[in-house]
């Protein structure tokens, strides 16, 4: 598989995560030799279906169901070794023989982490960002303390111990002094379960950063795997309602050790309306009969947590901040057979924040709270005709077309790739 280091691609998630990015990773995987998780952990969840089988995934590349391509979770994720044994015997008894490689500089999530998640959400009440619970914060919070654990370290008991007694005790003491909860697993426990993992998974340890460069050098293509979306990005999105990492494609760089000078293609996945798991304002949220359908038809409950998800329209003020702070080369717009029988579809273009007309996401929680969606209303389509994938983009219903043709208007970027059904078949190139 051939391909120049220019056209290295990126996908990444536009909104709020769960916009159907396992999907197109698995579209793509296939020319692959690499498939690449950069952030995030446990805590994201992709659905792939290929030839009716069903693969529900957390930490390994979606692009594991192909078989061929190397599966790498780079420095930048954050591994919770039992739940990543747990997913690699979950692929094997799937039928396939995992081909993974995990960084040994990848940070790895302790069960004082998963306390402290827990514990951190209770205090942060209103303002806490909906945790999956896995420990994310925390384990990202300790790697800038420097006080962190390394899936290396877990191959050098000595090491480990050495560091096990710093994180730990510095964690406990903010789980029972600052929080007033228990911390019920002893450091010698942690260090017989963690050295235990730490062999389990020595195969697969590696310097991936230095992998992906010799694979670079022999003109191997690599695919980089985004979890949640831009307005779960630590920096750009809604804070503190944010995951605890970098979902922007800038982050690619850091995380794998891969120069970001070498990223040619970076698509955005955009859901054709909006799902959102956890707490923040949603101004385009949507309440009563049409949310009832658009999360039955649509199926939006969450992969990780089954928590049914809130819904609402297409958000462009959202997508045109995905556009340019990733510096999307083209979207992928999915879900768009879920939007079949609408007589009037909403989409927002703009906010009204305090009588002013905002185009783009305000830093500004009370600015935030107070956005009213400014809609663009345009006519709806009844069926998409059948076998539409072999069809093509011009077999679609003019008012698709059209609202797909306004879409790339309002943020400026073209939309190449349009996804009818869950099935890997039902993607339309254009
Ligand atoms: P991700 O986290 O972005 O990968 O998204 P999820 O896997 O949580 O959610 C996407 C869901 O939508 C999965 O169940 C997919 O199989 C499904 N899906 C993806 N694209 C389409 C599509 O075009 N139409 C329909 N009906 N389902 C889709």
């Amino acid at each position: 598989m051939s391909q120049t280091s220019s056209n290295i691609t990126a996908i990444v998630g536009a909104q709020w995560g769960d916009e159907g990015k396992g999907k197109i990773t698995d579209f793509f995987a296939g020319n692959s030799d690499y498939v690449v998780r950069f952030h995030g952990g446990n805590n994201a969840g992709h659905t792939v279906i290929v030839n009716g089988e069903t693969y529900k995934l957390h930490l390994i590349p979606s692009g594991i169901v192909y078989g061929e391509p190397i599966s790498v979770i780079s420095n930048g994720v954050v591994i919770d070794p039992k739940a990543l044994l747990e997913e690699i015997d979950y692929v094997k008894k799937k039928g396939i023989s995992p081909k993974l490689l995990i960084s040994d500089r990848a940070h790895v999530i302790m069960p004082y982490h998963v306390l402290l998640d827990g514990a951190l959400s209770k205090h942060q009440g209103k303002l806490a960002a909906g945790s999956t619970g896995r420990g994310i914060a925390p384990v990202y919070a300790d790697k800038m303390f420097r006080n962190g654990i390394r899936i290396v370290d877990l191959l050098e008991p000595d090491v480990l111990f050495e560091k096990l007694k710093k994180g730990y005790a510095f964690s406990k003491g903010i789980i029972e002094k600052a929080l007033s909860q228990k911390v019920d697993i002893s450091i010698e426990d942690i260090f017989v379960l963690y050295c235990g993992y730490g062999e389990k998974l020595r195969p697969y340890v590696k310097d991936t950063s230095v992998e992906l460069f010799q694979a670079l050098k022999k003109d191997k293509s690599i695919l980089f795997e985004g979890a949640q979306g831009i307005s779960l990005d630590v920096d750009h999105g809604i804070y503190p309602y944010t995951t605890s990492s970098n979902t922007a494609a800038g982050h690619i760089s850091t995380g794998t050790g891969v120069s970001f000078r070498k990223i040619g293609r970076i698509i955005g996945v955009v859901k054709a309306y909006l799902s959102r798991v956890g707490e923040s304002p949603l101004p385009s949220e949507v309440h009563g009969k049409t949310a009832k359908f658009l999360r039955e038809k649509g199926l939006e409950y969450g992969t990780t947590t089954g928590r049914p998800r809130r819904v609402g329209w297409l958000d462009l003020v959202q997508v045109r901040q995905a556009v340019r702070v990733n510096g999307l080369t083209e979207i992928a717009l999915t879900k768009i057979d879920i939007l079949n029988g609408f007589d009037t579809i909403k989409i927002c273009v703009a906010y009204n924040i305090d009588g002013n007309r905002v185009s783009e996401m305000p830093a500004s929680l009370s600015s935030y709270r107070n956005a009213q969606p400014i809609y663009s209303l345009l006519d709806g389509w009844t069926e998409l005709p059948d076998e539409i994938w072999n069809k093509g983009f011009d077999a679609l219903p003019q008012s698709l077309k059209q609202y797909i043709k306004f879409i790339e208007k309002e943020v400026d970027c073209p939309i190449k790739i349009v996804s009818v059904g869950p099935q890997r078949h039902e993607t339309i190139i254009r």
